[in-house]
């Protein structure tokens, strides 16, 4: 099996390479642009891998992604490259238009033009896996999970972003008959994580006796998915999912934002005594401009078709996350260090 991974230097796309070289043993290319959210570092552990190998290339690059499909042949596209950050996308939402929704536009002409020279048989085994998040759905109420029936309302460019694809993505199984399959993941949380994001952000605030910050009453709920369950769904999804459909993924891990900070402190507490209570850090901050206030996932479809289950609950995955990345200085401090939250006026993040 040989697989292209986009984005796979970034946080759940380094987790999908390494579970398909690792643990499945597939051949894969890694395509990624490097922006400030992909780092090499991430997929160390297979430096000089025989059945890796990684090509600096950036999604909207027509020539670079025909030339590196021919070459490489792939059986399996997984795409994952984007810009990612909500936060991000409310002070500068360019980036993601280009990178999410021309970037896919260009990735699904790649594919097509490439699966149009396949032989038969190739040619139906081919898949294209668009992934993609569960706020394309918009914001939940107090009742209620997101299926895959639930109409897209998306609040932010960048879930406004993530829609417009997901759309690209079925048309182009629709009108081309590629096969596509499109998979809606609610907040993955687990190692690799850029600094930016909630969680490293209030596990690393926490180590450096820095406050913590949270938006609003910090009262807006997560649906939360350890990232390599996460690898192993789109792995599934790849594989076995039907043609032009959607797979919700989801861990039913509902957390408030306030729940998951508490929850890091006491385990700082338990890991660094000597700075306990760290929860004494923690502030409140003005909310995000349209920010959600309730994402959750209904991932039965995933669950009963296709088989797979979450494997960690969000106590073992935080607990395990906030260890990493106390044991890990040497992957975060120089992504810390190059990154300016203020400059670009983010006090946090809650994604
Ligand atoms: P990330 O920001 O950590 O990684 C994105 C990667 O894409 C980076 O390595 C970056 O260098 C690369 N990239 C960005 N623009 C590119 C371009 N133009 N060309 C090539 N590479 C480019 O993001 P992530 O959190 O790992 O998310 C990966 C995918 O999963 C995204 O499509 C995202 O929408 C989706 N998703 C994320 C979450 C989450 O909680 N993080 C949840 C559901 C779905």
């Amino acid at each position: 099996m040989r697989v292209v991974v986009t984005g796979g230097a970034g946080f759940i796309g380094s987790a999908v390479v390494r579970h398909l070289v690792l643990v499945k043993g597939y051949e894969v290319l890694t395509v990624d642009k490097l922006t400030y959210a992909g780092t090499l570092s991430s997929l160390a552990a297979l430096d000089n891998h025989p059945s890796h190998k990684f090509l600096k290339a950036d999604i909207c690059d027509r020539g670079a992604i025909s030339r590196a499909f021919e070459t490489f042949r792939p059986d399996r596209v997984m795409h994952l490259a984007a810009e990612s950050h909500v936060d991000r996308s409310i002070t500068g939402a360019a980036d993601f238009v280009q990178t999410n929704v021309v970037g896919s536009f260009t990735m699904l002409e790649c594919a097509r033009d490439y699966w149009n020279t396949l032989a038969a048989d190739a040619r139906a085994a081919f898949r294209f896996l668009h992934v993609s998040t569960d706020e394309v759905y918009g914001s939940l109420g107090q009742e209620g999970l997101f299926t895959e029936a639930t109409p897209y309302d998306p609040s932010s460019p960048y879930s406004a972003s993530k829609a417009a694809s997901d759309h690209l993505a079925k048309a182009w199984a629709r009108t081309y008959g590629l096969p596509v399959v499109v998979s809606n993941c609610s907040n993955n949380y687990g190692p690799y994580h850029f600094p930016e994001k909630l969680i490293p952000l209030i596990i690393l605030n926490a180590l450096h006796g820095k406050p913590l910050p949270i938006y609003g009453t910090g009262h807006n709920i997560r649906d939360w998915l350890y990232v390599e369950d996460h690898a192993r769904a789109l792995d599934i999804i790849a594989e076995r999912g039907a043609i032009g459909e959607t797979y919700n993924v989801g861990g039913r891990n509902e957390r408030s934002n306030i729940d998951v900070v508490h929850r890091i402190c006491e385990l700082m507490d338990a890991f660094r005594p000597d700075n306990a209570p760290h929860a004494r850090l923690i502030q409140f901050v003005a909310d995000r401009p349209g920010h959600d206030a309730r994402y959750a996932i209904d991932a039965t479809r995933l669950e009963t078709e296709l088989g797979w289950k979450a494997q960690e609950t969000f106590d073992t995955g935080i607990e395990k996350t906030v260890r990493w990345y106390l044991d890990n200085a040497p992957w975060w401090k120089p992504l810390r260090d190059g990154y300016d939250g203020r400059r670009l006026g983010l006090p946090s993040s809650t994604q």
